[in-house]
């Protein structure tokens, strides 16, 4: 397969050009238009679209209907093949706050999950709580919030096939940071949320391992200025990464642009949060067994918590793009490039370079999505 004459966003450059594909993987990436075109059986016209890679969503729980904790091959296969039409191609699937024989079923189901070329790539897991503060919980439920337990992590990683890359946890509760040293030790991302330690025990938390905050601002403290909390360490602390939820909602798109001047794009995360009414039209859903209003924009529980987003990717990405000073290299940077390191998978996936899987969207000059590849596959056309 060719796509011919797009502008590409390749790892290093932006080129003008062509991208051959073969075997699900990029072949060569060319200056024009190759000279013989009949060595191409299917070729696709690029012309006044972007070439850019696959997003990568490391915190989603659900969507057209379906949550990871159904715990069905038909409800995370329901998830993947709904994600290509938001450009989504690689995704991690997020559990939530549950008993333990609910989270154990979800994790069982995703060990012997096996993905389809139709759909996007599960790559991986997220485990959101249990081991989280309840004072922060949001939409997890309280009565299965759990101190950090190293055996239970352990006898989940090892049912769930060794697929959980990330963990949202509170790192208060993690006491001389064991837990936390051990996950890291072991390569599994630990990413502070729902959470109510002040900005010290957090900067120590980050000391001993803690890599990454969960959606950030949403479920922990703000920025004050004796204290300035955790979001003001993700702003100081190099070393952390930041998922951040961009429908507009959890966080004001003023403070996306706050955050965006001083965090900037290396250290950023676009997630969607989503649950399982994204796709679908308002109305009664659930969320983690607690009923949860879904109206044109948002997702709330019965208390006005939000729970979870209905947001797709293409539509975060668009927000993030309309603030200022934010380029398309921005944006993958945000989508593919930084979920991908942190999922481990970047050798594969996360920017387009010549042997990585051809996992690619075109896209308008506005970020509108026209089509998206799996490993070369159209999974997806506008
Ligand atoms: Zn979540």
């Amino acid at each position: 397969m060719l796509i011919k004459n797009a502008t590409i966003y390749t790892e290093t450059e932006v080129i003008k050009g062509s991208l051959a594909i073969k075997n699900g993987k990029i072949e060569q990436i060319f200056d024009g238009i190759p000279d013989d075109l009949t060595l191409y059986q299917d070729i696709i016209d690029g012309s006044n679209l972007n070439v850019i890679p696959g997003f990568i969503d490391t915190h989603i729980h659900g969507a057209n209907g379906a949550d990871v904790m159904d715990a069905t091959t038909e409800a995370i296969s329901t998830i993947a093949n709904y994600l290509v039409s938001e450009g989504t191609t690689s995704f991690l699937a997020t559990t939530i706050t549950q008993s333990t024989e609910n989270i154990e079923r979800a994790l069982t189901n995703l060990a012997q999950y096996e993905n389809e070329a139709s759909g996007a790539e599960m790559i991986g897991i997220h485990l959101e709580g249990p081991f989280i503060e309840k004072s922060k919980a949001g939409a997890q439920p309280l009565e299965y919030i759990k101190k950090p337990d190293l055996d239970l992590f352990n006898h989940w990683q090892e049912i769930s096939g060794h697929k959980i890359k990330t963990i949202t946890l509170a790192p208060e509760h993690d006491q001389g940071w064991h837990f936390t040293s051990a996950l890291r030790k072991a390569g599994v991302n630990v990413s502070a949320g729902h959470t109510n330690a002040n900005f010290s025990e957090l900067d120590k938390a980050v000391k001993h391992g803690v890599n990454q905050m969960t959606h950030l601002c949403d479920a922990m403290s703000g920025i004050h200025h004796r204290d300035i909390g955790a979001v003001g360490l993700a702003f100081l602390s190099d070393e952390l990464k930041a998922e951040i939820i961009a429908d507009g909602i959890h966080v004001d798109p003023t403070m996306l642009q706050l955050i965006y001047r001083n965090i900037g794009p290396k250290r950023l995360i676009i997630i969607t949060d989503a649950m399982r009414a994204k796709g679908l039209e308002p109305g009664d859903y659930e969320l983690g067994g607690q009923p949860v209003r879904v109206t044109e924009d948002r997702a709330v529980l019965d208390n006005g918590s939000l729970a979870g987003s209905i947001l797709n990717m293409i539509d975060g990405a668009k927000q993030f793009f309309t603030l200022p000073n934010v380029s398309i290299q921005d944006i993958i940077q945000m989508t593919s490039v930084n979920p991908a390191k942190q999922a481990g998978v970047f050798k594969d996936k996360g920017s387009i370079a010549v042997g990585k899987d051809a996992d690619l969207l075109l896209v308008d000059h506005d970020l509108n999505l026209k089509m998206t590849l799996k490993k070369g596959k159209i999974v997806y056309e506008e």
